[in-house]
This record gives structure tokens, C-alpha cells and sequence, in this order.
């Protein structure tokens, strides 16, 4: 197993930023994910990794040596992709084992041996059934299990993973999830998983890097990118539903601080945020605006006044989950979701019925608005 460094890389195709400015660190035995929207650039990491893509600048190191002349075949990575790949004429069986067949890394398995290394991947992926198949038999879950299988099969330096679960239905995402994750700790491997679903990154990751428009916008455990998003761009990319964002305006009465949107809603603002708020602000016509960001667990539902910093809103929609519901709220250009896990009330709030609210703001931030709400 290796460490992987990249290093300011920027990768550009003619005049189209793919990657810009990217470092990143994956330590020996972590397990890495990359998240991003279609086009955030990704795949160009993870190809520039395994060689198959140069960089335009900047230096990829493995284990502390610069690899970036280093073709593909020499760089000891094992890559899954979202497109399986798989050699048609091949049975799975085959498909599978090629990776120990090929003579650059000399494994000069027995047959004995090769057997027993695919039937123990087989065995783990739930693809044992299949291995004397041909591909162009198999469903597309199927191929990217045997994809998978196909990657993992062999222990390389450095696993390179390009959203390889994405066509898996949920149940079999899941599992094949949970099986990652424990792969991943039986072999610590050292893992760059790429995925645009921040539900498997938060779920297997150690560490996760949020990638916009070729950019990284976080870098963090699950729980930090979750708990403590650091733009508008990563709540809303993190969590569903999004995170609230609201755009308002910063109000100061009586040398109290307010945030405020529409007639409805205003708060007051706890004294430690104030600073946060009024940095995040961006002053227009002797206004001074700027959003406020709330998860949806941390907004409280009630048919009781809450506090002196409550409001009333009624209700707009109710989606029931298994263990909680969602509430929605019209703040007249944006919607407020609340989660609710009380027990009997939220399930019966009616439609515009009014509901008192109230911010837990130890959960609250302020950001630049540098997302659309309304595409949120
Ligand atoms: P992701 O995997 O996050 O969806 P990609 O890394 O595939 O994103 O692509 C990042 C950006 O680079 C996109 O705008 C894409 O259109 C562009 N791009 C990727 N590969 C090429 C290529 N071979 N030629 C030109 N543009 C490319
Ligand atoms: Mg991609």
C-alpha cells in the first residue's frame, strides 16, 4: 500500500479547465472519497492517478516519489470505472482473474492459486454464480459487481475507484457498500473512491474532498463535511434534504444584531455568531445581505412558542420518512425543511396550519451566496 499526493495540479483540455489547483493527500491504508457534481473534474483525478491522463501542471507523488512520467503500466494501481469495461469474449471467470495474469506484475500465481483468489473475491462481491458467464449475460449490476471484482482481486498500491456502485439498485449499493468498507479495513487499503452520491462517501470514507468546478471546495472527515460545511455549495451538495439556505439581510435595533427575510422571519442573532454573519456580508444599497445555513434537524417544530426567538410559519407540505418527517415550509423564494422526530405531533401538522419554529443556532452558519437556492 501507498500514500498519494497530488500537488497543485491543474489539468487543462485546450482551453477547458478540467482540474485546477488541486492538492490532496491520501494517506497509506485511508480511505478517500471524492465527491462532486457531473463535470467537477473527478474521473480527470482519478485518470491523472493512474496515469492514463498527464497533468498541464503541478506533480503527483506515490509513496513520496514523483510519478508523473510514470506510464500507467508502472504505477501499481488497480482502477474500477462506472463503464465496466469488461472484455466480452471473456467469461467472468477470466475477466476477473486477468489482473493476476498480467505478466507486468510477475505474480505467477498456480492455477490452484488464481482459482482460490477469485473465488474468494467472488464469494465476497455475491458474484460466485456467474463465473462462467459471458459478460453480454449479465444485467448491469451484475458487470459492475464483476467490474468491482475485477479491481479488487488484486493488491496493488493504490486502489482507484470511478464511481463504481452507481448502477447498483439501492438494496444491492448498500450491501455492496458494507462490503467495500470491510474490504477496505481487512486489507487497509489505501482507497481514492470517486462518486457523485454523498450518501456512500459520508458512509465509507475516512476522509472526503468535496470537488467543484475542478476546485476543491472541503476537505474532512464525514462528520466535518456534514456538521460543519464550509460553503453554501457543500450544504447543499451534502444531505437530503439540502440544507436550508436563506438569504436576508443583517438588521441591527438597539445594538442587537438580527438576521432577517421577509415580513415572517426574523431572529435575533447569538453574540458569537455576529462577527461570522457580518464577515459572510455583502453589502448592496446600504443593505448589508447575506444567507444563513441550517440543517433541517436543527430547526425545532412546535404548536408552543418555543422561545422569545421563535417564529410562525404554516405549513406547506409533509413528507413522512420511516423514522422522522419532513416538514416544508414556503418562505416566499426559498423553502424551509424541517425534520421532525416527534413522535405523534409533527405526523399530524395539516396543511397550512401555522407551526412555531425555532433555530438551534450552535447549528447555524453564514455564508457568501455563491449557489442558486433555487436549483438547490
Ligand atoms: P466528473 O468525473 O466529475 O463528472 P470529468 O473529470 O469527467 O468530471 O470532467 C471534468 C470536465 O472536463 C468536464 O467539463 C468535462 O467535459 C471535461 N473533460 C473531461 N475529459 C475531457 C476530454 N477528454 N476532452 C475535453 N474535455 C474533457
Ligand atoms: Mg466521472
Amino acid at each position: 500500500m501507498a500514500g498519494v499526493i497530488l500537488e497543485k495540479v491543474t489539468k487543462l483540455y485546450g482551453p477547458k479547465i478540467a482540474v485546477q489547483d488541486v492538492s490532496l493527500a491520501c494517506k497509506e491504508g485511508e480511505f478517500l472519497s471524492i465527491v462532486g457534481p457531473t463535470g467537477a473534474g473527478k474521473s480527470t483525478i482519478l485518470k491523472i492517478l493512474a496515469g492514463i491522463e498527464s497533468v498541464t501542471s503541478g506533480n503527483v507523488y506515490f509513496d513520496g516519489r514523483r510519478v508523473n512520467d510514470l506510464p500507467p503500466q508502472q504505477r501499481n494501481v488497480s482502477m474500477a470505472f462506472e463503464t465496466y469495461n469488461l472484455y466480452p469474449h471473456m467469461r467472468v471467470y477470466d475477466n476477473v482473474a486477468f489482473p493476476l495474469r498480467a505478466p507486468r506484475w510477475n505474480l505467477k500465481l498456480t492455477p490452484e492459486e488464481e482459482r482460490r483468489r477469485v473465488a474468494e473475491i467472488a464469494r465476497f462481491l455475491g458474484i460466485d454464480e456467474l463465473l462462467e458467464r459471458l459478460p453480454q449475460h449479465l444485467s448491469g449490476g451484475q458487470k459492475q459487481r464483476v467490474s468491482l471484482a475485477r479491481a479488487l482481486v488484486r493488491r496493488p498500491a493504490v486502489y482507484l475507484l470511478d464511481e463504481p456502485i452507481a448502477h447498483l439498485d439501492a438494496r444491492l449499493k448498500f450491501s455492496t457498500q458494507t462490503l467495500l468498507k470491510e474490504f477496505a479495513s481487512k486489507y487497509r487499503s489505501t482507497i481514492i473512491y470517486v462518486t457523485h452520491d454523498y450518501r456512500e462517501a459520508l458512509g465509507l470514507s475516512d476522509r472526503i474532498a468535496v470537488l467543484r468546478r475542478g476546485s476543491i471546495e472541503q476537505e474532512g472527515t464525514p462528520e466535518e463535511i456534514y456538521n460543519t460545511p464550509a460553503t453554501d455549495f457543500v450544504g447543499s451538495l451534502i444531505g437530503e434534504p439540502p440544507m436550508n439556505l436563506i438569504d436576508g439581510e443583517v438588521v441591527t435595533r438597539n445594538g442587537q444584531a438580527f438576521f432577517s427575510a421577509g415580513d415572517n422571519f426574523t431572529i435575533q442573532v447569538r453574540d458569537d455568531l455576529v462577527a461570522s454573519m457580518r464577515q459572510a456580508a455583502r453589502h448592496a444599497e446600504g443593505r448589508m445581505l447575506t444567507r444563513l445555513g441550517i440543517r433541517c434537524e436543527h430547526v425545532a417544530l412546535s404548536r408552543a412558542k418555543l422561545s422569545d426567538n421563535s417564529f410562525q410559519l404554516p405549513v406547506y407540505a409533509i413528507a413522512h420518512e420511516a423514522d422522522s418527517s419532513v416538514v416544508t415550509f414556503d418562505l416566499g423564494g426559498c423553502f424551509l425543511y424541517v425534520r421532525s422526530r416527534g413522535e405523534t405531533e409533527s405526523r399530524d401538522y395539516r396543511l397550512s396550519e401555522k407551526a412555531w419554529l425555532d433555530f438551534d443556532q450552535s447549528h447555524v452558519f453564514f455564508y457568501q451566496a455563491t449557489v442558486d437556492v433555487a436549483k438547490v
